[in-house]
């Protein structure tokens, strides 16, 4: 560690117990439900010390194994597994084998990364309005952006929900001759028709990252049913490389770093401890380059052993996590019931996995969001800020999702 770096983190210690302090005055919950790293547990500290400690038990197959277990899970064919899940849309983007000047029609409400996926393949990225129901694209206004160039069209299915438009909007793209890619980054697991999400489409991807359903800190998978996208993007996986070790020590000590700052129980205080020992290696998920739209040199990586690794641990617990999601939902329905907020709408033939639980409230209340830790005991989350989260520059022309930027907030779901 550097001295610069030492001297940031005790600054950062610092200020984190000045603010404990002052919540143990104000009579404030010290540690609320977290929103990051929710299903890391002790165990996944376990194996991320074993597989730091000794890399002679990284076993190659790994990451094979994580693949068919998950591709099993989630009923579909072929699943390939990657270091984020904006490399696996990339990854689905060279399948489809979109080419520069080709257009997509996406939700104007996402992560600044999904865009910035097509942008380095050259695709034009073009928005479209959600609805606010299930914060997915509204089917009603994708005609009119359907234009000679269109060849895809980009649907997401937010905060554990199943997109309201989910059929409409495969039954559009059917009909126009156009792909759908499905983004389940954070639903995966959700069922529709008693099918797991993310089989409707032609091709589909999810993330792994810290704060969502499966977390390996970083990590994407991409799937498909369709044979021959299967081959391709199998063989966009074998010319892709691995990561570095240096890479994949960093993440490794990122699954020990963050459970102690974001799950255990005592997260106040020794997550502090934690990050003063290892915080020189503290990964983030989206950097300035990501924001600015820059293309990242690491970019387009398979998924390594050990990471595989942490994942198939993940996905032994993922059930169980999401079923417990699904229960605190009900006491989160009762409180919109209770205040009069609407409830985020759950369609007919699905079952959501409740991410974290969105409700649009006044638009005071999401720009100062400290009212939820004296009232309710938690913290809010803030998902999404701006149309490509979290880059503040407008999307024109998604006057929903403008609402949802001004007005959606999330509860967290594991408490
Ligand atoms: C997190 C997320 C992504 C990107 O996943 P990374 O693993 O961070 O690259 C894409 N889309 C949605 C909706 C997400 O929530």
């Amino acid at each position: 560690m550097s001295i610069f770096d030492i001297t940031k983190e005790f600054a950062r210690v610092g200020r984190n117990q000045v603010r404990n302090i002052a919540r143990l005055v104000s009579r404030q919950p010290i540690v609320t439900p977290s929103l990051a790293s929710m299903t890391l547990d002790m165990d996944d500290v376990v194996l991320a010390h074993q597989l730091l400690n000794d890399p002679s038990c990284w076993q190659e197959e790994e990451t094979t194994r994580y693949e068919l277990e998950f591709a099993q899970w989630n009923g579909s064919l072929q699943a390939f597994a990657f270091m984020s899940g904006r490399e696996a849309l990339s990854a689905c983007i060279q399948a489809l084998g979109l080419q520069p000047g080709d257009e997509v029609i996406m939700p104007g409400y996402t992560c600044v990364v999904v865009p910035n996926a097509f942008q380095f393949a050259g695709i034009k990225v073009v928005f479209s309005d959600i609805e606010v129901e299930t914060y997915g694209l509204d089917a009603k206004h994708i005609a009119n952006k359907i234009t000679s160039r269109t060849r895809v069209i980009l649907l997401h299915h937010l905060y554990g929900l199943v997109c309201r438009d989910y059929v409409e909007t495969i039954e559009i793209a059917r009909a126009n001759g156009l792909a759908v890619i499905e983004d389940c980054s954070q639903s995966t697991g959700a069922l529709f028709r008693g099918r797991k999400i993310g089989n409707l489409g032609d091709i589909a991807f999810t993330s792994s990252e810290q704060s969502k359903v499966l977390n390996t800190v970083q990590g994407g998978m991409a799937w498909t049913n369709d044979l021959s996208l299967a081959t391709r993007l199998s063989e966009v996986y074998q010319r892709w490389p691995l990561p570095n070790a240096k890479w994949i020590d960093y993440q490794l000590t990122n699954v020990i770093l963050n459970y102690y700052q974001f799950k255990d129980s005592q997260r106040w205080w020794k997550g502090d401890l934690m990050a003063l020992r290892y915080g020189s290696k503290r990964l983030i998920s989206t950097s300035k380059e990501d924001e600015q739209g820059i293309h990242p040199s690491y970019y387009g990586r398979r998924m390594a052993a050990p990471i595989a690794a942490l994942g198939i641990n993940q996905l032994c617990k993922v059930d169980t996590y999401n079923d417990q999601r699904r229960r605190t939902a009900v006491y989160w329905d009762q409180w919109c019931d209770t205040n009069g907020y609407n409830k985020p709408v759950v369609i007919p033939g699905s079952v959501p996995v409740f991410l974290r639980y969105p409700v649009m409230v006044e638009p005071e209340k999401k720009r100062d969001t400290s009212w939820s830790r004296s009232e309710l005991g938690v913290t809010l989350g803030v998902w999404y800020v701006s149309h490509r989260h979290p880059v503040r520059n407008g999307v024109d022309g998604c006057p929903k999702a403008e609402q949802a930027v001004s007005q959606c907030v999330n509860f967290p779901c594991i408490i």
